[in-house]
């Protein structure tokens, strides 16, 4: 699936060359001209990246950025910020909220291109698709595949999805609410018992792996080898 580009400018033609940029490298773009448009778009499937230019009618760069960086379910979506020459001071504050880079304009499509490998390097230093494995329990992305000390283990696409979530997200309490908006999505209704429902039978079909899967009372559930 090709990753979701958010582009965040109100000049419509660097915009559009923009988005016509990252079209042409396999990204799929989103284009929003200011502030409100920008958060409609923060949305689920929520952007693999935001392009975030500094100067925005409706509210600045860094107050999306503050926004984006404060909230649970977005802050891991990483941000380069584009600003003019003139504001050097801007770009200090832009990294102090949370921006993951910046970049200067007139930047070249190559140069944009090399910044937003680097960040995505940075952020998911392992890939997507790439195999899992912890304790002897893996996981294989690509071929949906899970196992347990080789053999094989049948588990439903809600346990493969809450499996994956946890063993990327290691050794750290989710609660359910956050589950819920991480695993099943944030436009979906469902009760927060529905999450207990999955990872009793997600502890069931990895066997003696359940104690990777730890309640945490009165909070939530963790994943971890300790
Ligand atoms: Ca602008």
């Amino acid at each position: 699936m090709a990753r979701k580009i958010l582009i965040v400018e109100d000049e419509a033609p660097i915009r559009e060359m923009l988005a016509f940029v990252m079209e042409q490298h396999g990204y799929q773009p989103v284009e929003a001209g200011d502030f409100d448009k920008a958060l409609e778009a923060v949305c689920e499937p929520y952007p693999d990246m935001v392009l975030l230019d500094w100067m925005l009618p409706g509210g600045s760069g860094i107050q999306l950025a503050k926004q984006l960086k404060s909230q649970d379910h977005t802050r891991h979506i990483p941000i380069i910020m584009l600003t003019a020459r003139s504001e050097e001071e801007d770009k200090i504050r832009g990294l102090e909220v949370g921006a993951d880079d910046y970049i200067t304009k007139p930047f070249s499509p190559k140069e944009l291109m090399a910044r937003m490998r680097a960040v995505f390097r940075r952020v998911s230093p392992t890939s997507l698709d790439e195999p899992l494995e912890v304790d002897g329990l893996k996981l294989d992305p690509v071929s949906h595949r899970v196992s347990a000390n080789g053999s094989a283990v049948d588990m439903g696409p809600t346990e493969f999805r809450l499996l994956h979530f946890f063993m990327t997200h290691q050794d750290r309490v989710y609660s359910r609410e956050q589950l819920l908006d991480h695993v099943w999505g944030t436009n979906v209704f469902v009760e927060d018992r529905t999450v207990d429902v999955h990872i009793r039978r997600l502890r069931k079909a990895i066997g003696e792996h359940d104690r990777l899967v730890q309640t945490v009372r009165g909070v939530g559930y963790r994943f971890s080898a300790r």
